[in-house]
């Protein structure tokens, strides 16, 4: 299987190199097609003053609206803190989309590119932007290709007078530059690392100045919360939960794929409602409801709204929303060690808590016998230490399995 793997590898990394790997992404909504929908004149609205900031603002808190990367922070209080600070503001557009599991805002992308654009615009223009950095996941090659002649369409024939530049960034495959600092790091020229904060990057972000940063889905929704206002996303929402968000979900169901769903939805109700159950002969075992970073929940724990702050209390959470899906015949033993290796490998090195404590705690979970107490303790030093969330969020896995999967550690299930 190696050998086949490798030979595989091999024939893309030819292909890479030769240039013929370059998708041509099609059956997109183009500048031509955005605009006879309508696209940009909610734009031109706003600019021509037909619009005030201060009631389009209002419109975004009160759809419930929040930043849709992972962190959740609501948009309209960005917006605000944002405008508050002394000018000149930038905005940064995080499309690093590197949250293993996570593909929704690929798949946003490719449908209707502009959407996100008039977004940002409108966020430029209500915040009082004077550029705006697009940072776009290096491995998605058509998604740059076709963006990259969306925007010199915009350009050559711009809805408003004085539209802000718009620049379109490379990522370079590193996860961490799906951090908000160690991205502007990034799109600064410099290697991707966390910056320590305060000053946050609202204050002190790109090029020293603050800076608006958003992940491309919060920006998405932004013209269809101000055309049907805020009730209508607001009045989704099950088990007491508002709006709506996009589950990327992935595993051992009938039918994965990008959930436009409540909030608050219960994996119970996803996978029967949205993904038409499980697979055939795979029964619902367990379910990671937030990438690699967000945990591990037995499927008897299969009730809890889906949304931010629901998770807390069982050390997980949603982040951007990746749910995979594990069945009987997968164990979580193997997705922490799977999680672990992937984060030693991700992190950037810059903190001894996050650097070493996930070698450690990678060489722990290979054991075919853990020790809990170590692991604990080392749980303890990443979340307290760690300087971002990549280290802080590390342990989450093994925590879950030590705490949700004892009979996995007990009778040595662990299956490859
Ligand atoms: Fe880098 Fe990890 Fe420290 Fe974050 S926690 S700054 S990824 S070493």
């Amino acid at each position: 299987q190696r050998a086949v793997a490798h030979a595989t590898l091999g024939k893309v990394l030819a292909k890479v190199a030769a240039g013929e790997t370059r998708e041509v992404l099609t059956g997109y909504a183009d500048y031509a097609a955005y605009r006879e929908g309508g696209g940009y004149a909610l734009l031109q609205a706003c600019v021509a003053g037909r619009h005030e900031v201060e009631q389009v603002i209002g419109t975004l808190e009160g759809s419930g609206l929040r930043g849709l990367g992972g962190a959740g922070f609501p948009l309209g209080r960005k917006w605000r803190i944002v405008r508050a600070e002394a000018g000149p503001r930038l905005m940064a557009v995080n499309i690093d989309e590197g949250e293993p599991g996570t593909f929704k805002d690929r798949v946003y992308l490719e449908r209707d590119p502009h959407r996100f654009l008039e977004g940002a615009l409108i966020a430029a223009w209500a915040v009082g932007i004077e550029a705006i950095y697009i940072y776009l996941r290096d491995e998605y090659h058509g998604c740059r290709a076709m963006l990259e002649a969306e925007l010199d369409k915009l350009r050559a024939d711009p809805p408003v007078a004085d539209m802000p530049p718009i620049y379109l960034r490379r990522g370079a495959g590193a996860y961490i530059c799906g951090e908000e600092s160690a991205m502007i790091e990034s799109i600064e020229g410099k290697r991707g690392m966390p910056r320590l904060r305060p000053p946050y990057v609202a204050q002190v972000g790109l090029f020293g100045r603050p800076t608006l940063e958003h992940n491309f889905e919060s920006l998405h929704w932004v013209r269809e919360i101000l055309e049907r206002g805020a009730d209508w996303f607001a009045g989704h929402g099950r088990n007491g939960r508002r709006g709506l968000r996009s589950f990327s979900v992935s595993g051992r169901v009938r039918e994965p794929g990008v959930k436009l769903a409540p909030a608050g939805i219960t994996i119970d109700e996803l996978i029967e409602e949205y993904c038409g159950g499980m697979q055939e002969g795979h029964s619902f075992y367990a379910y990671l409801p937030g990438g690699a970073s967000g945990g591990i929940l037995p499927a008897s724990m299969g009730n809890i709204p889906l949304d931010f702050d629901t998770l807390q209390p069982y050390g997980c959470f949603i982040g951007s929303a990746a749910v995979v899906v594990l069945s009987n015949q997968d164990s979580a033993v193997a997705a922490a060690r799977n999680t672990l290796a992937f984060f030693k490998d991700e992190s950037c090195g810059q903190c001894t808590p996050c650097r070493n404590g996930t070698a450690k705690a990678l060489d722990l979970v290979r054991q075919p016998v853990w020790d809990t107490v170590l692991l604990g303790e080392l749980s303890q030093v990443m979340r307290d230490a760690s300087i971002c969330g990549l280290g802080q969020a590390a342990p989450n896995p093994f925590d879950c399995v030590i705490k949700y999967f004892p009979h996995e550690l007990q009778n040595c299930v662990v299956k490859p």
